[in-house]
């Protein structure tokens, strides 16, 4: 594992948080997207090295709509990123960790992404990034 990537932070609204957060850094979102594949829209925010990912649910069946109902608006998940991810989740996987899926898939931001369950690892969701070349 490398450095963390980003933070992701669960939000109800995106409009009404990048309002928040462009004040926070003094800059506006680099990057918004949306990932359809898991019914959420994404915006990107870098100060220095670090970069903040605010996610707002497109449906009720999104896991951040399901994270909001649970837990509210807050930190919602920790990358990291990896140069192999394949090799990475095969090291964590005997390590004992709980992948959420085996196959790392497309995220935001041009990454390819994969999740440690929160139950493997004291109640924090993990995100393992690896950028797509
Ligand atoms: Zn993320």
């Amino acid at each position: 594992m490398n450095k963390i990537e980003h933070i992701g932070i669960a939000v109800k609204s995106l409009e009404t948080a990048a309002i928040i957060y462009e004040k926070l850094f003094g800059v506006p979102a680099y990057k918004q997207e949306e990932v359809a594949s898991e019914s959420l829209k994404t915006a990107f925010f870098k100060s220095g090295p670090n970069k903040i990912e605010l996610l707002e649910a497109t449906s009720p069946e999104s896991p951040i709509a399901k994270f909001l109902e649970k837990k509210g608006e807050g930190i919602h998940h920790i990358a990291f990123e990896v140069d192999d991810i394949i090799k990475e989740l095969a090291r964590l996987k005997t390590e004992g960790f709980v992948v959420l899926n085996d196959t790392p898939k497309k995220g935001a931001d041009n990454k390819w992404v994969a999740f440690l369950h929160p139950k493997s690892t004291n109640g924090v969701l993990i995100e393992l990034c690896q950028e797509i070349e």
